[in-house]
């Protein structure tokens, strides 16, 4: 990391210690959208964290931005997902748009004054993304798109998203009839249902209705038809990278909480952490978190190389998630009834933690990845 990188980071400690640490319990609680934290994150540039530097965006590493990631999971992980599905849309346009596309939108999402996110899932496809239905049919210079899409993060409060849809629907194989737009909200796109969830807290999830909605075909992704996928797909590696840094984030968060409460809690005459069954807890919670660190910035440094690396970033996904989901369970155990508790944060780890789980393709899908990229890289 640069001195850059590293004052970067200063920066959001100081402003997660005071403008979002003291407030975080009420507003996850009350499931508020956090109006100022987003305006803050506007202001430190989060918004363009991972976005070039000549288009106005920070230009950070995937290794830098996985640190932020973690810091910021680490006290609140639903600010995370509010610019994490943005920067997906982002790297979308930014690996697979036009030199137009690419001065148009840029400059808008890194300063924060469009945001949004990445529109891929349907009610009835989500893992198997080549089953979506939605329909993009060509009509002139643009194209009328119909269909629903759910699940879709920022989907209230974002006005932008990289959608995925089909121009062809009877391509063979499927992939060569998906493409991605740039859709901003208008006539014929509204936001159906505001979603409730188990956690994840204050970040709006809602589902979108696309009804004889006319979008410019200047605003198909890359100008081609037939490349959705592969750009959805491409932008989901930064995703993963992204999950597994919350998780290291929700794994950390659950181990620092465990440590010092161990300390004041007694039992039998001896603070808990005295007694070896929770000692053998935090040996296990503090060796999968390095496990997990590890994991995320190796997949992170491939990335930064430009190095294929969905394997990478699907092990550390994996793994770091199923650890963030191990280290909320046993802080809440260690925690005893107070971990079932509201007034203490233990609580929100463990209804976080499964997210990762299913987010930017589930741990079952990425077990199934790298069994196929070990075989693909090993061949007989
Ligand atoms: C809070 C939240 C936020 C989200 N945000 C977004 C967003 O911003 N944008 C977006 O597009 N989506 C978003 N999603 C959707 C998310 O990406 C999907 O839920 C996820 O991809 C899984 O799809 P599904 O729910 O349709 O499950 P399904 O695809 O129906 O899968 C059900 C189960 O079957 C397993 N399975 C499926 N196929 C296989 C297979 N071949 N082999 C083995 N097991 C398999 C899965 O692993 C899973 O366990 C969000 C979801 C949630 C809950």
């Amino acid at each position: 990391m640069t001195s850059e990188d590293t004052a970067i980071l200063d920066t959001i400690e100081r402003w997660l210690a005071r403008d979002v640490r003291p407030h975080v319990m009420r507003l996850d609680h009350a499931d508020e959208y956090p109006h100022e934290m987003v305006g803050q994150m506007r202001d430190l540039g989060l918004f363009g964290a991972t976005i070039p530097v000549e288009y106005g965006g920070l230009g950070l590493s995937a290794t830098t931005y996985a640190k932020i990631v973690e810091k910021i999971a680490e006290t609140w992980m639903s600010l995370s997902g509010i610019f994490n599905s943005h920067l997906i849309m982002a790297a979308c346009v930014t690996r697979a748009g036009t030199p137009e596309q690419k001065a148009r939108y840029l400059p808008k999402f890194a300063s924060g004054e469009i945001r949004g996110g990445l529109a891929l899932t349907e009610p009835d496809a989500g893992t198997d993304l080549q089953a979506i239905r939605m329909r993009a049919k060509r009509d002139g210079d643009a194209y009328v798109i119909n269909g629903t899409k759910t699940w879709i993060s920022n989907g209230i409060h974002g006005s932008c998203f990289a959608l995925l849809v089909k121009t062809d629907p009877d391509a063979e194989p499927r992939h060569k009839g998906m493409s991605m737009f740039i859709a901003e909200k208008g006539l014929g796109f509204t936001v159906s249902k505001k979603l409730e969830k188990l956690g994840y807290k204050g970040i709006d999830s809602a589902e979108l209705v696309f009804d004889n909605y006319r979008i410019p075909a200047a605003n198909l992704i890359g100008g081609v038809e037939g490349k959705g996928l592969q750009t959805a797909l491409g932008g989901l590696e930064l995703g993963r990278i992204n999950v597994a840094a919350r998780g290291c984030g929700l794994a950390s968060a659950a181990l620092k909480d465990s440590v010092r409460y161990s300390q004041i809690r007694k039992t039998f005459g001896k603070p808990i952490c005295e007694h070896q069954a929770i000692q053998l807890k935090l040996g296990d919670m503090a060796t999968r978190l390095q496990a997990a660190r590890l994991l995320t910035y190796d997949a992170a440094r491939a990335y930064d190389t430009g190095e294929r690396c969905d394997m990478e970033a699907g092990m550390a996904k994996y793994f770091a998630s199923e650890a963030g989901v191990e280290n909320s369970l046993e802080a809440m155990r260690i925690h005893g009834g107070y971990g079932y508790s509201k007034e203490f944060p233990v609580e929100r780890y463990y209804r976080d933690a499964p997210l990762m789980v299913i987010g930017e393709g589930t741990n079952e899908m990425q077990r199934i990845i790298i069994a196929k990229q070990l075989i693909e890289r090993d061949r007989v």
